[in-house]
Formats: C-alpha cells, sequence, structure tokens
C-alpha cells in the first residue's frame, strides 16, 4: 500500500518536473526576449532562438503571430524568415539575400509595401497570396494553437501529453512594440511563444530517481530484516544459555542427577498431580557402603569415579519419570510416582544388585538401600516420607549392609 502510495506521488511528482522545466524555458526565452528588445536588436528573435534551440531538451521553439505572418520554428523551413537547423544552430537561408538586397528581400508568394522590413512595416499588399498559403494548410511551415488551451492570468498555458509537452506564453502588446508595429493596440496579444519538449528527458531522470529512491527504500527494509534476524538469534543465544544456566542451577554438576533444591522444586508438582489421582509413591535412599575407606585405600579420585558410576548406574535402571537426586556426598534419594511398595522393593533390590556388579578401575562396592510409602495422610509428606526412608537405611546399614530395608 505504501509502495503504490509512493509510486503514485512519484507520478505526479514526474508530471511537476515536467512543468517546471518546460516553464522555467520558456521564461528565460521571454527574459531573453525582452533583453534583447530593449537593446534595439531587429533579429531579436533569431537570436533567442538559436540560443534555445542548442538546449538539449527544447524539441522545438516557435513564434507566431496574431496574423500568422511570423512563424518561427526551429529545425523547419518556415513561413517569413525561415530557420533551418545546421550544425545544432539555427540559420536563416535568406538572409544574405535579406542583407544584399538592403532588406527588400521579398519571397514570391508574398509582398511588403516598398522597403518594408527597413521600416519595420509588415503590412501586407497581397493578402490573397497569404491566404493562398495558409489554404494548403502546410503543417510544416504553420504553426496552429491547440484547440482548449487555457491561458492563467500570468498569460501562460501549458499541455502535458504522453510524451510531449507544449508550453505557451501569450504575448502582451507593449508600448514599446507600438513604436514599430503601429497597427498594434497595447494589451492586446502580440502572438504566441512557444516551446515543445520532450518528457523523455524529464521523465528518465525523474526515473532514476524513483529507481534510486527504491533502491534505499530496498537497503533499509535489507537492514532492517539483517538486524531483525540478528537480534532474533541473539535471543535464541541468551534463552539457551539461560536455560543452560538453569540446567546446571538444578543439575549435580559431578554426576548430572538433580541436586537437593530442584529436588523439591520438582517434587512438589508430582506430588500434587499423584495425590489428586490417589496413586502411590514411594521414595529410595540410597547410601554407599564403608565408602570412607574406599577414599581412604584408593584416593579421592578413586572415589569420585565411583560416585559417578554410581550415578550412571542409577540414571540407566530407573524410569525417566523417576527422579534421581544426589542428595549428598555418597548419598542418593530416588522418587518413584505411580509406584506401590512391591514396585519400590524390586527396584530397590535390582538397583542393589546391580551396583553391586559395577567395577571401577577394579574397586569394587555396594550400596544400602532405605525404602518408604509417601503417606498422603501426612501433613509434611515429602519429608516424612525421607525421614522414612533414612530410617529404614539406617535398619539396613545395621543389619550388615548391601541390603534393602523398608520402613514399617
Ligand atoms: P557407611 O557404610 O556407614 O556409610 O560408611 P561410610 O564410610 O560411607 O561413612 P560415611 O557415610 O560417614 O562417609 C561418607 C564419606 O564420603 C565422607 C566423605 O569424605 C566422603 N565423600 C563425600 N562426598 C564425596 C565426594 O564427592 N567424593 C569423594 N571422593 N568422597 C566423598
Ligand atoms: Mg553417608
Ligand atoms: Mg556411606
Amino acid at each position: 500500500g505504501l509502495m503504490l502510495i509512493l509510486y503514485i506521488y512519484q507520478g505526479l511528482q514526474l508530471n511537476e518536473n515536467i512543468k517546471q522545466t518546460g516553464y522555467s524555458i520558456l521564461n528565460s526565452l521571454i527574459t531573453d526576449t525582452r533583453h534583447s528588445l530593449q537593446k534595439g536588436e531587429r533579429n531579436t528573435f533569431q537570436g533567442v532562438l538559436d540560443k534555445i534551440s542548442t538546449l538539449e531538451d527544447i524539441k522545438d521553439v516557435s513564434l507566431y503571430t496574431p496574423n500568422k505572418l511570423m512563424t518561427y520554428k526551429a529545425n523547419e523551413i518556415t513561413v517569413g524568415f525561415p530557420f533551418l537547423k545546421v550544425d545544432d544552430k539555427l540559420v536563416n537561408p535568406n538572409e544574405d539575400l535579406y542583407i544584399q538586397s538592403n532588406g527588400a528581400y521579398i519571397r514570391n508568394d508574398w509582398s511588403f509595401r516598398g522597403h518594408s522590413m527597413g521600416n519595420h512595416s509588415e503590412l501586407v499588399e497581397n493578402f490573397d497570396a497569404l491566404k493562398n498559403i495558409e489554404s494548403k494548410k502546410c503543417s510544416k511551415c504553420h504553426f496552429t494553437i491547440k484547440e482548449n488551451l487555457k491561458f492563467d492570468e500570468d498569460r501562460f498555458a501549458h499541455i502535458i501529453e504522453k510524451d510531449r509537452s507544449y508550453f505557451y506564453y501569450n504575448i502582451p502588446v507593449e508600448r514599446n512594440c507600438i513604436s514599430c508595429h503601429t497597427h498594434w493596440k497595447v494589451g492586446k496579444s502580440a502572438g504566441y511563444l512557444s516551446i515543445s519538449m520532450d518528457n523523455v528527458k524529464v521523465t528518465t531522470q525523474s526515473d532514476n530517481r524513483l529507481q534510486y529512491f527504491f533502491m534505499i527504500l530496498v537497503v533499509v527494509i535489507i537492514s532492517f530484516l539483517v538486524i531483525g534476524y540478528f537480534i532474533k538469534q541473539l535471543n535464541k543465544k541468551l534463552e539457551t544459555t539461560q536455560i543452560k544456566l538453569e540446567d546446571q542451577a538444578n543439575h549435580d554438576s559431578m554426576t548430572g542427577l538433580y541436586n537437593r533444591r530442584s529436588f523439591y522444586h520438582i517434587s512438589k508438582k508430582i506430588l500434587l498431580l499423584a495425590q489428586r489421582n490417589f496413586e502411590n509413591i514411594h521414595i529410595i535412599m540410597l547410601d554407599i557402603d564403608n565408602f570412607k575407606s574406599i577414599n581412604d585405600t584408593y584416593g579421592h579420585n578413586i572415589g569420585d569415579k565411583v560416585i559417578i558410576a554410581l550415578a550412571n548406574q542409577l540414571s540407566n535402571s530407573t524410569r525417566k519419570s523417576d527422579i534421581a537426586v544426589r542428595w549428598g556426598g555418597e548419598e542418593f534419594l530416588i522418587l518413584l510416582p505411580k509406584t506401590d511398595e512391591k514396585g519400590a522393593l524390586s527396584k530397590a533390590e535390582e538397583i542393589r544388585s546391580s551396583i553391586a556388579k559395577l567395577e571401577v578401575e577394579n574397586v569394587r562396592f555396594t550400596v544400602s538401600i532405605g525404602v518408604a510409602a509417601l503417606d498422603y495422610t501426612e501433613d509434611a509428606m515429602i519429608d516424612d516420607a525421607i525421614k522414612k526412608a533414612d530410617y529404614a537405611l539406617y535398619e539396613a546399614k545395621n543389619s550388615g549392609k548391601n541390603r534393602v530395608c523398608t520402613y514399617i
């Protein structure tokens, strides 16, 4: 929509450009003619025509008087004194004859009274001969002013056609005209000045401007798109960084399991959902047996590897929906949603036996496990369940380690 409006606006601007160019040339033609007249130059109009005709924009320049005797037209043979364009200058082929005859040269088809040109008198004797020429409607020699021309109060008029534009000035008869043209009257029309112009020149310039304008528009739009793209990418990066950071905050860096803080956050939602659906939840508490002696015998480095291996084993042997947490140093907690006592015990036993089979750098180890159910009737159900599991774990340790106990 915006583009369309701009295009229409540019179209209007184009016509305005043509108008301005045309009128500025016509105005300079008028001014030059005035100056020449003031200097008393007789061949005023030819001089001005010569100058104007060399302008590239102008197709032709013409002057035609009310009696249609004097019609000057660039680049064409005219009635009166014909001008031809030779080497881009207007020349008058009759000039030599005119000078030789001391201004008495007359054409065959019309005549002056005596040395009329010298006396600045243009009265025509052989008017019939003139009418004869006119009746032939020689389009090359005679200008016809376009019909429907509307002159404004400054005596200007113009027509802009598709390819060509015409500009007219209706010359007023002034006092100084009458000194030569004795039969004219002040205020009447002394004739018309006209120029015509190829629109293509002006249009091409404007078209270039239009293209230039659209180019800038496209560049601006692309810039915005590129900037937008980068902002989007940046946002994505920020988002992933944020997610990573959050992930880091929620997980234990050594094992990748959930940490204690995030466990409380996650378990809250799981418990509420389970409570609503009357589902069983069990908790497993797990502690490595005699871990101190592993550290002491093999070193802390091996101890760390044991913890990591155990964590991997927990992740592998639990469901995705189970929540495995590194509860403390070598202590782990697993929340088992949708699991009854039987399921929880067998899961605990499965974990215990699988860990007993693990070997980390030739080191074997065992775990003790406490299992407890979540009781919805308790107020602080999660903390109570953890306490119970802890108690069961204590039982497992006390009764010889490497075993599973449950809270009764
Ligand atoms: P028990 O069978 O009764 O659990 O005996 P234990 O030796 O495991 O006793 P306890 O739970 O008191 O000892 C835990 C030890 O684990 C204490 C601590 O130095 C060690 N530990 C805790 N976290 C880490 C860890 O991240 N890496 C290593 N290498 N050792 C840890
Ligand atoms: Mg411990
Ligand atoms: Mg221990």
